[in-house]
């Protein structure tokens, strides 16, 4: 998924004349400075990055609207798009037209935008001609996302203004959207798109209007510069923030230019004001941007504007970012504070370049560490090609073998390097920029399960921490409990993509969680994440970000608060059919088995009474058997616990410890023998 190669490749179009005039550099930031004189000698300069083009755009430079709505299709035909001044062909479009051999031109916008002269003069350079226009901005808009296709979706902003449709311009050309111009009495009815995001509040695009649009989610805020903050903060997981264009918020031809080249490289557009807003500090605060890009000169964003914004860059370093990186099924987590990073695993053999341009569109150059959790491919797969790309300090890895092509491959890329590979010892600890992550596991030589080498972390910084546990199972669990580890953790990672392997009743009353992540696919084979480890976290009350449901997470700590980029997402898991084979003389199920405290939860699925006289609960590993008192009922839909040890439940079957903390089924036979449940 290069996005990025995409982008580069087909967009380009260009309004402003570029004279680069004025390039400050810091040892933090750099600033440039771009003001222009001609806009259509730019356009046709940009689209100089093309060598041929079957398709070309043409759009008028006069205004903003249909050159912005035009910007998703000329990504979906890898056009250029190439802007006149509406009345005649200019020669600067007419040589780019005929160098790039075009065989066949888009025309947007109306013959009051864009002349029939205009048409035939391109007709006479043997271009076949497609005009596609409505009645005015808003209905051109439609005819464009007709042309572009609404199946991912459609941004849908006020006509009225430029300032919604600029700060969405990057976004949408990147998710493959078109942008939909609304006002009160064009209202984009019966365009049939299934995903909408309005930006802007209720005045700019109205409820009456958006109720035209089905799956809404609204973008705004109290005005342009939050809604500018509020759009880039919700797609900041898919945005490159090694730099920003700087845009005025209060007029529309310098920042036009920017739309289109911050899209180039997928950065953000942040407008401001000459005193700038505090929504405006935050974006540069919240995302670590430190180098600038100013549209305009110093009439429309001046000196003092661009020192504010740099103050606020420069007092940012104390933000903590932990990037769960969307790799579907598989983990790859990204660590940084003051310009130190920290990678945990990367992704499938598939994910390795889009890790790579992730933490390239972060900024990153050099990762201070690399942990490889365990050497399974969903965890280790890209890791060669991070290798490859990045200057790395640290490598950290567990003492596990295994004989499969991708371990080899990453040790050949180490080795390459001449790397050598630090072992993880619990209690070690490694500092990373203001904050620090000590190990806490692997805690024995040898496993059965490679999961449990799973080298697990707890990251500190100020007064938040985070854990990162890979795909340690309740064995390696048990371990650190028995260790008497600080478990402890304001965010913990969910162990093994949520799978029943893991993230035990006692475990995670130790670490105790506000939040919890879950990094997994959708839809995958393995059932994951399971539904008892998903009701445990909501019986808690934890928040749960998942990458299925919301792609990459992004949480952010300032030392004493994290907040994430996305809203929380569901509880939903997959019953564990494998644990639970049903039953045959009513539906109790083992739910749930806490080795460490002694307590088996069991679940009676049905709405009836059944009668237990006879059923039998039994410690596979410990070979002891629980008999049911005569007569016991278990009501329907109930829950029961049984306890063994110092434990109490609804049932207490001894106080001798039965079960083995090192792992131990347990089996739930009915009244005719008949095994209806094990876990
Ligand atoms: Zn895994």
């Amino acid at each position: 998924m290069n996005k990025f190669k995409k982008i580069a490749s087909f967009f380009i179009m260009l309004f402003l004349s570029i004279s680069l005039f004025n390039s400050i550099s810091t040892s933090a930031s750099t600033v440039n400075r771009l003001a222009g004189l001609n806009r259509y000698e730019t356009s046709a300069k940009i689209s100089g990055n093309f060598t041929t083009s079957d398709v070309a755009i043409i759009a008028t430079g006069k205004d903003y609207p249909d050159a912005l709505s035009a910007t998703p299709l000329a990504k979906k035909y890898n056009a250029p798009i190439i802007l006149v001044k509406g009345d005649i062909l200019n020669v600067e479009a007419s040589n780019e037209l005929k160098r790039l051999k075009v065989k066949k031109v888009f025309i947007v916008g109306g013959t009051s935008v864009v002349s029939n002269n205009v048409a035939e003069e391109i007709q006479k350079l043997g271009i076949t001609i497609q005009r596609v226009s409505g009645n005015n901005r808003y209905e051109t808009s439609y005819e464009i996302a007709k042309l572009v296709g609404t199946d991912k979706g459609a941004f849908v902003t006020t006509g009225m203004n430029f300032a919604d449709a600029l700060s969405v311009g990057p976004i949408a050309a990147n998710l493959e959207m078109p942008i939909i111009l609304v006002n009160s009495s064009n209202q984009g009815k019966g365009l049939n798109i299934n995903n909408t995001y309005v930006v802007g509040g209720e005045t700019a695009v109205p409820n009456n209007v958006v109720s035209n649009f089905k799956n809404v989610t609204r973008i705004y805020g109290a005005n342009r510069y939050e809604t500018n903050k509020n759009l880039v903060s919700t797609f900041a997981s898919i945005i490159n923030f090694s730099n920003a264009y700087i845009a005025t918020g209060t007029d529309f031809p310098d920042a036009l230019a920017g739309g289109a080249l911050a899209a180039i490289n997928n950065n953000p557009i942040i407008l401001t004001a000459k005193s700038p807003n505090t929504n405006t500090i935050d974006i540069i605060k919240d995302n670590n941007i430190s180098n600038l890009t100013i549209l305009g000169g110093e009439t429309v964003v001046p000196t003092s504007t661009v020192n504010s914004l740099l103050s606020a860059s420069n007092t940012n370093t104390s933000l903590l970012k932990v990037h769960y990186i969307d790799v579907g099924q598989a983990d790859s987590i990204l660590i940084e504070n003051n310009g130190k990073y920290a990678l945990i695993d990367a992704g499938n053999n598939e994910d390795g370049n889009l890790v790579v341009n992730y933490l390239k569109s972060k900024g990153v150059s050099k990762l201070d560490y690399v942990i490889a959790t365990h050497p399974h491919e969903d965890h280790i797969g890209g890791l060669d090609d991070v290798i490859n790309s990045f200057s790395i300090g640290k490598i950290i890895m567990p003492k596990a073998v295994t004989t499969t092509k991708t371990y080899e491959d990453v040790l050949y890329a180490i080795k390459n390097k001449g790397l050598t590979v630090t072992t993880p010892i619990t209690g070690d600890k490694y500092s990373l920029g203001g904050g620090n992550f000590t190990i806490l596991a692997p805690n024995s030589t040898s496993y059965d399960s490679l999961n449990n080498y799973s080298v697990v972390v707890k990251l500190t910084y100020l007064n938040n921490s985070f854990l990162f546990t890979g795909d340690a199972e309740t064995l390696s669990e048990n371990e650190m409990i028995n260790k008497g580890l600080d478990l402890k953790a304001d965010v913990l990672k969910v162990g093994h993509h949520g799978s029943s392997t893991s993230t035990s009743q006692g475990f995670l009353d130790r670490v105790n969680p506000k939040y919890a992540v879950v990094s997994v696919g959708k839809d995958n084979s393995y059932g994951h994440p399971n539904k008892t480890v998903m009701d445990r976290l909501q019986s808690k009350n934890i928040k749960v970000y998942r990458t299925d449901e919301s792609g990459t997470i992004i949480a952010t700590s300032n030392g004493n608060d994290i907040t994430f980029n996305v809203s929380p997402g569901s509880y939903n898991g997959n019953t564990d059919t494998s644990t639970n084979p049903g039953a045959t003389t009513g539906d109790i199920r083992i739910t749930n088995v806490d080795l460490v405290n002694e307590i088996v939860t069991l679940k009676n699925y049905t709405n009836t009474d059944i009668n237990m006289t006879n059923w039998k609960l039994v410690s596979v590993e410990g070979n002891q058997v629980f008999d049911f008192p005569n007569g016991y009922i278990m009501e329907g839909n109930s829950e029961i616990t049984i306890a063994s040890g110092k434990s109490n439940g609804t049932l207490k079957w001894t106080s001798a410890y039965i079960w083995n903390n090192d792992g131990d089924r347990a089996e739930l036979y009915d009244a005719s023998n008949k095994l209806v449940s094990y876990k």
